[in-house]
């Protein structure tokens, strides 16, 4: 069970979330206070921000724009839930021209 602050429309609520039976439920509380809105709005800022990360083809100079959330969810979420960490890359080719390089014959490393 949490609480977390929600815009709807342009209304700011404090909303009550928790789990029956497997099933998310949630119930408005009351408005968001203004501090409430402040720090909510702050976060939402921060995970908006835009990242360059750089190809990981390291021949090639070129970034991909991510925001913070997905960089998250590309280094974090996606290694947890699917237990493989993968590269970031600008474009299939340089991916592909990486893959090569990896899987050369004096490689040690396992690439998929
Ligand atoms: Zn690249």
């Amino acid at each position: 069970m949490g609480y977390t602050i929600q815009k709807v429309g342009k209304y700011y609520y404090q909303i009550k979330h928790w789990v029956e039976q497997g099933v998310q439920k949630r119930k408005y509380i009351r408005s968001a206070t203004k501090e409430e809105i402040e720090t909510y709005e702050e976060m939402r800022k921060l995970k908006e921000q835009i990242f360059n990360v750089s190809c990981s083809y390291p021949e090639c100079n070129n970034h991909i724009p991510m925001t913070k959330a997905q960089k998250h969810e590309f280094f974090t979420t996606y290694p947890m839930r699917y237990g493989t960490l993968h590269l970031p890359y600008c474009s299939k080719s340089c991916q592909e021209k990486h893959f090569k390089e990896l899987q050369s014959e004096k490689s040690k490393i396992k690439v998929k």
